[in-house]
């Protein structure tokens, strides 16, 4: 199948890790930013094919993972009340709130829906004009231009009672908070491919220079990841830090300009909170004013929301690339994707369920025998 076969053929893998190899002749840390990523390195065991001087550490690109649990929160009490219908992607409905999920509003008669796009969402509304219809829109630069556009088409055709919860989060804000961590320890950075096939890579040059970190983007296939961990290796045993496209078939440097106009016209920077790190100066988007009228925060008047995070949870700490799941003592045992304590178990992207599914359950050597 192309772009499918052709990017797993395990000859050329061999050969790109033998060059990976052949290459290397220091330690280094290089950070995959997106959770499919995670997914693809933990799957295909290439973190444990490279050579023992090479870390992955595993970035916080997991849309799931990242939304903050106040906007959790605020979807279940938008979700419970009378006369709505919450519209949401199906791995919303397992992250944990403060108290309780979306499966658990659902079965307490609240009207939750999974669609498998925000426009669904605005048909649902169209048919359905007597109730509110609410999409959660979450996610990075990838999932918030169908976002943007499903609240365009809504002013376009005057759909009123179609609203959006909003939890938009830009990756190069992150690149730059986890540089700017005391703790940080990440030389060089697999940038997202799905996320500059949207919005090219021109924000990426002036993170490389600041910080001096190599930065390729990457697609996702194993040997996309290899020849991205190739490039990133080569530069940093050569001193450079440039921005690389390792992903050209998705990626120009100029990204989608049609999805770039979209979300000019329907979002503006904010201020984001990203779930286990903080909040995030300019990290994030938000309906510009003129569809303001379209947010479901201030429609439904969800203001001050009480959130508790859970104590047990370490996914702020995976999230930043910290600690690697298995660390978190409740990995495993308390916490499974069956009965998560924390979004990164709970989502297809998080990288606490890539080491549950792909059965790394062992603590890594170092931390063991700690
Ligand atoms: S294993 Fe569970 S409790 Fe631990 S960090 Fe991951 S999601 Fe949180």
């Amino acid at each position: 199948m192309r772009y499918l076969d052709e990017f797993s053929n395990p000859e050329s893998a061999r050969r790109l890790i033998e060059e990976i190899r052949a290459v290397t002749t220091r330690r280094w840390s290089i950070m995959e930013v997106c959770g499919g990523q995670t997914h693809s390195i933990i799957r295909h065991g290439i973190d444990q094919l490279l050579p023992d001087r090479i870390e992955m550490i595993h970035g916080p690109g997991c849309p799931v993972c990242v939304t903050p649990l106040e906007i959790i929160d605020k979807a279940l009490e938008i979700a419970a009340r009378p006369g709505v219908i919450f519209c949401s992607f199906g791995d919303m409905l397992r992250v944990p709130g403060s108290e309780r999920d979306l499966f658990r509003v659902k079965s307490e008669g609240g009207d939750v829906r999974v669609v498998y796009s925000p426009l669904d969402a605005l048909t649902i509304a169209a048919q359905n004009p007597d109730r509110q219809v609410v999409f959660f829109g979450i996610g990075f630069e990838t999932t918030a231009p169908a976002n943007a556009m499903t609240v365009y088409q809504a002013r376009k055709r005057g759909i009123e009672n179609f609203s959006l919860l909003v939890s938009h989060v830009l990756v190069p804000p992150a690149i730059a908070a986890i540089m700017e961590s005391p703790q940080c320890r990440v030389q060089g950075f697999l940038a997202a491919g799905h996320v500059c096939s949207v919005m090219g890579t021109e924000e990426y040059p002036p993170l490389a220079e600041k910080y001096r970190v190599p930065m390729v983007v990457t697609g996702f296939e194993p040997l996309d990841i290899l020849e991205g961990i190739r490039r990133t290796v080569l530069q940093l045993e050569q001193g450079r830090h440039e921005v690389e496209n390792a992903y050209p078939r998705a990626v120009r440097a100029e990204g989608n300009a049609a999805a770039k106009a979209m979300l000019a016209d329907v979002f503006e920077v904010t201020d984001r909170g990203w779930r286990g790190i903080g909040t995030i100066p300019r990290s994030g988007w938000r309906l510009a004013p003129r569809y303001r009228h379209y947010d479901a925060e201030q429609r439904f008047a969800v203001g001050d929301l009480h959130t508790e995070e859970s104590t047990v949870c370490r996914s702020g700490e995976v999230l930043q690339g910290l600690i690697k799941p298995n660390e978190c003592a409740a990995f495993g045992t308390t916490c499974t994707p069956r009965n998560p304590l924390g979004a990164t178990m709970v989502s297809s992207e998080g990288a606490c369920a890539a080491y549950y599914l792909y059965r790394r359950l062992d603590l890594p050597a170092e931390v063991a025998h700690a």
